[in-house]
């Protein structure tokens, strides 16, 4: 008989449901009864069969029992006490959450930058508003692209558009969606009224002046604003971390470059997404605790392996702040971080703390608890505009997030650009970065000028935006 688990997409906090069926493969199966998605999925949900490859417990290469790579990963952190650092960007339960928080309080870091940004936007970037707000809102302004990175969003979008709503883009690309579509350099030209609805989105990776900009130009116009974000449980990381001093990924790849962090240590979260490959070489521990293989498990000293997430037990809490229960058993994770922490972690204890903090009795994926959502004073923000008269553009979308291979390996780019070039059809560009190049085959599409949109890592990126040189 096949064991059948109700679960949630993991690849980002849109908090799809479906149902994952062990039945020698895995297999993904539909869950109408969704209230985000009502049974439908993205490519990525409809991927994950491949993601969730299965991983065994190592120490140094050795394969070992749960246990005693959690008690050898304890020795090496109370080894290099004062040097460790606890990576989680947010793709675990809010209960092994906060268990890690109690273990890693020292140095914890969620990769986000709430230090960049005033305290009193805190709430505003880590709880999003209700779908069916977005559904019947009278002017929508995305500064995302929502078809690649949170597709099950467009059916909201598309929602509204029949109801009437306008929908502007500022993007580096002409969304088909939109009525009206200006480039990120043109964004003063944005008009926003007290009908308007801003979606943009927040993670590790995003440019603190940006966030800042967005949060202005919303308060000024009073139009409200939310922030998607790429990881099953970013908004219960954030909301369960509001008081922790968490540490942003640009101090922690700072404090590993200058040797003031030796260990890390981390959470259902691959490092190798977004620390430079040298960076991460200067460690001298890497422990890695997951439910799923992946290129970081390979290069980790300990691997901490427990189930994968749709067996876990626990709850994810998406981006209209709805408190989800994953529908497994499992506790292997919670126990590991108590081999490490040097207590045991009730599962009962942690889940009746999550709903304290949120504010409710029952975990019902049918009702969105009541949030705080208090006002904000628009944040000053100094833009930089861009200096490179090329840039490539990293679509973080969530194939991108877990290093998954997908299909689209190219560069979508205007047509005026690729003619400039005399490039070929089906030839392929050259790109050049700071002494690397690659060469990549190319789409062409409504892009911006010079701008290279990517979906895919190339290695040769710079965060989000990357100055390049371009050649046939
Ligand atoms: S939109 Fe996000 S949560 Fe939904 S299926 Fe796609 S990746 Fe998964």
């Amino acid at each position: 008989m096949a064991n059948v688990y109700s679960t949630i997409c993991p690849g980002c906090n849109f908090g799809c449901g479906l149902y994952i069926r062990e039945n020698g493969n895995l297999d993904v199966d539909f869950r109408k009864s969704s209230p985000a998605n009502s049974g439908k999925l993205c490519r990525f949900g409809m991927s994950l069969p491949r993601l969730y490859t299965p991983v065994r417990s190592m120490v140094d290469g050795k394969e070992v029992e749960l246990t005693e790579a959690a008690k050898d990963a304890a020795k090496r952190i109370s080894a290099s006490k004062g040097s460790v650092a606890f990576l989680s960007f947010g793709n675990t339960t809010c209960e092994e959450h906060l268990a890690f928080g109690k273990l890693g309080e020292a140095y914890l870091c969620t990769g986000a930058d709430f230090e960049a940004l005033p305290k009193d936007t805190y709430q505003t970037i880590s709880v999003g508003i209700p779908y069916s707000e977005i559904e019947a809102a009278k002017h929508i302004v995305l500064f995302i692209d929502p078809y690649e990175q949170y597709p099950l969003i467009v059916r909201r979008i598309l929602s509204a558009k029949k109801k009437g709503a306008k929908i502007t883009s500022v993007w580096w690309k002409d969304l088909p969606l939109a009525d009206e579509n200006l480039r990120p350099a043109d964004v003063s030209k944005l008009k926003l009224s007290g009908d308007s609805l801003v979606i943009a989105d927040f993670h590790p990776l995003s440019d603190m002046e940006n966030v800042k900009n967005v949060l202005s130009l919303a308060k000024n116009a009073g139009a409200r604003i939310t922030f998607l974000k790429p990881f099953a449980n970013s908004t219960g990381a954030y909301i369960l971390s509001k008081d922790a001093k968490q540490k942003s990924l640009v101090q922690l790849v700072e404090d590993i470059n200058k040797g003031a962090i030796k260990t890390l240590f981390c959470l259902e979260s691959d490092p190798g997404e977004m620390i430079p490959a040298e960076t991460l070489g200067k460690l001298t521990t890497l422990i890695v605790q997951t439910g799923m293989a992946s290129a970081i498990t390979k290069k980790a000293h300990v691997v901490i392996a427990h189930e994968p997430l749709y067996k876990k037990k626990g709850t994810l809490i998406n981006n209209e702040g709805r408190a989800q229960s994953l529908g497994g058993e499992g506790t292997r994770g919670l126990d590991a971080l108590g081999v490490m922490a040097g207590v045991k972690f009730e599962f009962g204890v942690l889940n009746e703390s999550v709903k304290k903090t949120i504010g409710i009795n029952s975990i019902d994926e049918f009702t969105i608890p009541k949030y705080d959502r208090p006002g904000y004073a628009a944040p000053q923000a100094s833009v930089k505009p861009v200096d490179a008269k090329t840039a490539l553009v990293s679509v973080f979308n969530p194939f991108m997030w877990f290093g998954l291979p997908d299909d689209n390996d190219f560069v979508e780019m205007n047509l005026n650009t690729a003619r400039a070039l005399k490039l070929l059809k089906s030839g392929t560009l050259k790109i050049r970065s700071n002494g690397s190049a690659i060469e990549k085959r190319f789409k062409i599409g409504p892009v911006q000028e010079n701008v290279l949109l990517t979906g895919r890592k190339f290695g040769i990126e710079k965060g989000m935006l990357t100055p390049v040189e371009i050649s046939r």
